[in-house]
């Protein structure tokens, strides 16, 4: 029997688990059309708001996994909740992040503010970004001197990529925190406010799993949200390169498999 029987909802993260950079996982697509094809609920869930719900959607479907920009939830959408709620109606966001980040921080009725004037924000939002330089670390800190609160996607410290695992959230997040004191509230995995707007998607799912490859967020958050935890080795955690050791790991998933294709086997 499959192992998907267990269950009829999943929440799925992207980043080493449906793909590793562009390049899908070897089987991915095809277990999560297995899963939608067996009437499972299935909500993606992911750190990386470099793109919009509508954008991963849309790739998901390129890949032959039919799935609605709603059922997309990434760290973007509850980090610019964060960040209204820290700076108030039409405060100002100092965001160190990609241009859909920018877009969500706004649609929250935040004012975005320019890095040649970072007093102005009332809350500094950070995120991975390849454009990311000192002038833009200064800014943050000008900001978070002068009183802004901080707020982030998540500590992730790296993200799998092809040929090897790039700087992620955390390792920028680090720099932000050091030099100005602060510690930020997280919006992303492994903290609940993801999950919660995740499992809001699929209410009608009684038993759910989180599938992921990073302990420290996905499993850890999955297990303190109450979810069954599913660890792929096709990530971060696995023998190819990835950061994370499961034997060094404080949370034990419930289950840990190579790969999505082995829960459908
Ligand atoms: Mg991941």
């Amino acid at each position: 029997m499959p192992l998907i029987d267990d269950f009829d909802g999943f929440l799925v993260d992207l980043d080493g688990v449906v793909w590793t950079g562009r390049e899908p996982v070897p089987g991915s697509p095809e277990a999560l059309a297995t899963m939608l094809a067996a009437g499972k609920e299935l909500v993606f869930v992911t750190n990386n708001p470099s793109r919009r719900p509508a954008e991963y959607a849309e790739r998901l479907r390129g890949l032959g996994v039919e799935v609605g920009a709603e059922r997309i939830v990434t760290a973007g959408i509850t980090v610019a909740r964060l960040a209204a709620a820290a700076a108030g109606p039409g405060g100002g966001a100092l965001v160190l992040g990609f241009e859909p980040l920018h877009e969500l921080v706004a649609g929250e009725g935040l004012r975005l503010v320019d890095f040649e004037a970072p007093t102005e924000a009332g809350v500094v939002v950070v995120s991975g970004w390849r454009d990311f330089a000192y002038a833009h670390l200064l800014a943050a800190k000008r900001a978070l001197d002068a009183g802004a609160a901080l707020v982030a996607t998540s500590h992730d410290a790296t993200m799998p990529m092809p040929g090897g695992e790039w700087p992620g959230t955390g390792a920028i997040l680090a720099a932000v925190e050091v030099c100005s004191g602060k510690v930020a509230e997280i919006g992303g995995k492994p903290e609940r406010h993801l999950f919660d707007l995740a499992l809001s998607r699929i209410p009608g799912a009684r038993r759910v799993a989180m599938i992921g490859d990073r302990l420290s967020s996905d499993i850890v958050g999955g297990h303190a949200a109450g979810l069954s935890t599913i660890l792929v080795l096709s990530g971060t955690s696995g023998s190819d390169g990835g950061s994370e050791d499961p034997a060094a790991a404080a949370v034990t998933p419930d289950l840990t498999v190579a790969n999505l294709a082995a829960l459908v086997a």
